[in-house]
């Protein structure tokens, strides 16, 4: 829900009308175009947020698939530009967007409703497209200085409702709703002309990088047509932000048609993710039956992502020994996958065989050194099973290898709490929030860090230093933000 509005605020609150506001002057910051730098400043400071949602996905397997597919897509970019983030967000909705600063998000019902792994990258490279054409920067160009005054004014109302007051959360509502009628007049839409482009760049983008351009056709024209037909719960609002009208799709046949014909097989990874997402979305039980259905007349050649799906939803439905006996079918022979082994060893933690959880572990991450699931499962069984000072000893390895993964982190904060040692604990979870962001709270944690009595005197004055390095960038953030309005 959170996710929503934000996206909203991100998105439509460049046009959300200033009144009954004092605002504040802002300067020659009104009549330009974003600059880079400050795209990167809002948008940062809405992902802060987007991060802690709940909705957010944080699983390494989804996270590092779509990431993946983003990169694979970004490299084929002329030129290619700019890092972008991308990420999953467990909502039923039928929606993608890209948010100003780079960040581009993608919900499961819409990875769910694409039929093949092109008809995904065609969807992901149209919002690449808009990011590199700077299609959103161009949308606030012209509303004059009220627009990040607006914005502010929203991401302000968003951030108070996350308090408890009910009052906070009557400006939110009411912002929300400015805001939402704004998008009903589709006043926030991408133009047609920006449509065009971002088709146009994309399926570009989508030739270049190996997958089939057809499926970006494919996937829009289905859409239009469910739409239609009615068979969408309501309108996709990505309907609404990306206008889909008959000429846009006669347009991009005309441009795909030209190019060879490509049959281009989907990747296992994508295979693997969508049973993921499906397992995991909805209620357990829905979903067993769902994958029972799909590999009830196959008997002999059963799709390996589909005895996954059932496996991790019987997991879900709490069937340990069920999920386990359909899990084996697949993890022995050519198919062995580390996602099959992550789930394995997590079956086997559910029903306290650590020994057996930890020696699945070891074995699997022999053969897939790098795979993050299997490096957090580990540590987490270590901790499960008590055994702090190897979790401990696992996580610094692991640490020095893979400095940006804030889950080590997070996980390193709650082996040193279980031993006690605080300003470990606190420094830990200081990086951990660094990584995803939040400098606020990064320097919360190095403050509290530091105040730990008869703290070892090497480790209290590496804690100062961060802490003094991580003040002066927080400093700059926020003297960013305020030039923005954002604080
Ligand atoms: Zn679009």
């Amino acid at each position: 829900m959170m996710i929503r509005r934000l996206i909203a605020a991100a998105v439509c609150a460049a046009l959300l009308p200033a009144q009954a506001q004092v605002l504040p002057d802002l300067g020659d910051a009104s009549d330009a175009v974003l600059s880079d730098k400050q795209e990167r400043t809002i948008g940062n400071r809405v992902m802060r947020e987007v991060r802690i949602d709940p909705a957010f996905v944080d699983d390494p397997e989804i996270s590092d698939y779509v990431k993946s597919l983003g990169n694979r897509l970004l490299g084929a970019a002329d030129p290619p530009r700019r890092s972008i983030e991308f990420f999953v967000v467990q909502d039923d909705a039928v929606n993608a967007f890209a948010m100003i600063g780079g960040h581009i998000g993608l919900h499961t019902g819409l990875i769910l409703l694409t039929r093949n792994e092109s008809e995904l990258a065609g969807v992901v490279g149209h919002e690449i497209a808009h990011i590199l054409q700077r299609h959103q920067s161009r949308l606030y160009q012209g509303q004059g200085k009220y627009q990040l005054a607006s914005l502010a004014a929203l991401a302000l109302a968003i951030l108070a409702s996350r308090g408890s007051s009910s009052q906070s959360g009557q400006v939110t509502e009411a912002a929300i709703v400015g805001a939402s009628a704004i998008m009903a007049q589709g006043q926030l839409d991408y133009t047609r002309e920006h449509e065009r482009e971002a088709d146009r760049v994309g399926v570009t983008m989508l030739e270049r990088a190996g997958y089939d351009p057809r499926g970006m056709v494919s996937f829009f024209e289905r859409m239009q047509r469910a739409n239609r037909l009615s068979e969408f719960k309501s309108a996709p609002s990505y309907l609404r932000t990306h206008p889909l009208t008959v000429e846009r799709i006669a347009d991009m046949q005309g441009r795909v048609e030209p190019m060879a014909a490509r049959l281009v097989p989907d990747s296992f990874e994508y295979r693997l993710a969508r049973a993921k997402l499906r397992a995991g979305s909805g209620s357990a039980n829905e979903q067993v039956t769902y994958f029972r259905n799909q590999l009830a007349d196959r008997t002999v050649l059963r799709p390996r992502e589909d005895v996954y799906g059932l496996a991790f939803a019987l997991r879900r439905a709490r069937e340990f020994a069920e999920a386990e006996k359909e899990l084996a079918t697949i993890r022995s022979g050519e198919g062995r996958h580390p996602a099959f082994e992550w789930l394995a060893a997590q079956l086997q933690a559910d029903q306290g065989r650590m020994d057996a959880a930890l020696d699945t572990y070891r074995a699997a991450l022999k053969a897939y050194p790098q795979h993050r699931g299997l490096v957090h499962g580990l540590a987490e069984s270590l901790l499960q099973a008590g055994r702090t000072t190897e979790a401990i000893a696992w996580l610094d390895e692991k640490v020095r290898a893979t400095p940006d993964d804030a889950k080590l982190y997070e996980l390193q904060s709650r082996a040193f709490a279980a031993t006690g040692r605080r300003l470990s604990q606190h420094r830990a979870q200081a990086e951990a929030y660094f990584r995803r962001g939040n400098l606020a709270a990064a320097v919360d944690q190095l403050e509290l860090a530091t105040k730990v009595r008869d703290s070892n005197f090497y480790e209290l004055s590496m804690a100062e230093a961060r802490l003094r390095e991580l003040r002066s960038q927080l400093a700059i953030e926020r003297e960013a933000e305020k030039a923005l309005k954002l604080s």
